[in-house]
């Protein structure tokens, strides 16, 4: 179905040449374990693309960087430790560095990418958690001090364009795809010093990346929450400001929100003349199982939008829908954000300046902090680490939101369906945007 489109992906990789890249030097592998995860860390030349997978049996994790070497000074290699075996390294003939961990168990692995900061170079990160029960707290005599356990919440962060893509300009040339970099670059550094989330960034360079690319990586990275960072354009130079989006689940809400659509979806696909009506399609039929996914987007849009309104001008008070191809994975909640109108000479100036770039990221972190914060996925070490919802012995109401499912709504309030739907006198799934719902108290288990 997406044949056509890995294709011209390839050619495009292609026409840009591997020649222009210089190799990837991996200067020193660092190994530590704490109870929750064994952490390995590349120290890098320069940010990298990276492969990251697993095989079993035995049990593996393979890191792949090309172009990439791994230097003399690198080796010998640190010695395994917590479950992994043993670290082993290869300049392969095609000019891969592969690093290969020995796995003592199956470990599940995430990596990510840490920008050199003046004091560290840049470095790659694969964090391995067990996957079923810890070793380490098995090991342990008290159980009841091991850490909370579970695993972080990972945040992907998607810089919009890149490569041939430039995106917008600004009035004096400041490109739409260099701002929302770095703005990118450093959100996943704040998100990287939170104990509990991990970032994925889906590019860290200076490269093309399809649109639907974006998506699969950030689902294999197994992210919780996709984050889209743009910079708008709009021949009116005096319209400014920051616009929060999700995807719009019955095409565009406005004719403004429309045009913007086709000219990012066009944008990001970077002027290659492709035929993507087959994935438009596919995002149409997997809207069906995003309804769950795209309330969570509303919800996390909405404290990204109160967090950058109390730093800079909000061109729309609401969060805004629009058909947005990169938004459209169909169980990650996505939002978009038009950080600024790089065409008006304002905000172009404050694109480019590294303090309000710096509060940008951090307001952007704080909303999807906030937001995780009373909604922790299962699992997460942030939910583990929250006090559990006291239970609720009175009923409360919900008003019914675009995109919201009966569900998810049960979900949230840990009642289940069946009880929603008695108490609301409901039959089946069908709810109506701006209903309020009775939530009943949550039962005694
Ligand atoms: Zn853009």
């Amino acid at each position: 179905m997406f044949t056509g489109q890995r294709l011209l992906a390839c050619v495009a990789l292609v026409a840009h040449g591997f020649a222009v890249a210089a190799p990837v030097q991996v200067d020193s592998v660092r190994i530590a374990t704490d109870s929750a995860r064994t952490r390995i860390a590349l120290d890098l030349s320069q940010p990298a693309e990276h492969k990251l997978f697993t095989l079993s049996n035995p049990h593996r994790v393979v890191i792949d960087i090309k172009p990439g070497r791994i230097v003399k000074s690198a080796l010998p290699l640190p010695a395994g430790d917590g479950g992994v075996r043993k670290i082993r390294s290869a300049n392969r003939e095609d000019g891969t560095v592969r690093i290969v961990l020995d796995l003592e168990h199956p470990m599940k692995p995430r990596s990510f990418l840490l920008a050199a900061d003046g004091q560290q170079p840049d470095r790659l990160v694969v964090d391995l958690a067990p996957i079923g029960s810890l070793p380490a707290v098995r090991r342990a005599p008290v159980l009841k001090a091991a850490p909370p356990r579970g695993r972080d919440i990972v945040i992907a962060v998607d810089a919009g364009h890149g490569g041939k893509d430039p995106g917008a300009r600004g009035p004096t040339g400041i490109r739409e795809k260099d701002v929302v970099l770095r703005i990118s670059r450093r959100l996943a550094e704040i998100i990287e010093t939170d104990p509990h989330m991990r970032a994925y960034l889906t590019r860290s360079t200076d490269r093309f990346v399809n649109l639907r690319e974006r998506m699969e990586r950030s689902r294999s990275a197994q992210a919780d929450l996709f984050v889209s960072i743009h910079a708008d354009a709009f021949r009116d130079t005096r319209v400014r400001g920051a616009t929060v989006y999700v995807l719009s689940s019955k095409g565009a809400s406005d004719e403004a929100a429309r045009r913007l659509a086709d000219r990012e979806n066009a944008a990001l696909i970077g002027g290659v003349a492709l035929d993507d009506k087959d994935s438009t399609l596919a995002g149409v039929l997997l809207d069906l199982s995003q309804n769950a996914a795209l309330s969570a987007s509303f919800d996390v849009g909405d404290e990204i939008l109160q967090q950058i309104g109390r730093m800079t001008k909000v061109r729309k008070q609401r969060v805004q829908e629009a058909p947005f191809l990169v938004l459209k994975s169909p169980d990650v909640p996505s939002v978009l954000i038009e950080t600024a109108f790089i065409s008006n000479p304002s905000d172009e100036r404050n694109l480019s300046s590294s303090t309000y770039r710096e509060r940008l990221a951090q307001a952007i972190f704080d909303g999807i902090r906030d937001y995780f914060e009373s909604n922790p996925p299962p699992g997460t070490v942030m939910a583990a680490t929250q006090r559990p919802m006291p239970g609720r012995s009175a009923d409360l109401e919900h008003v019914i939101r675009r995109g919201e499912t009966l569900s998810a709504i049960a979900n949230r309030y840990d009642v289940s369906v069946r009880r929603i739907r008695s108490v609301n006198n409901l039959r089946g799934d069908k709810i109506v945007v701006g209903k309020v719902l009775r939530i009943p108290p949550t039962q005694d288990i």
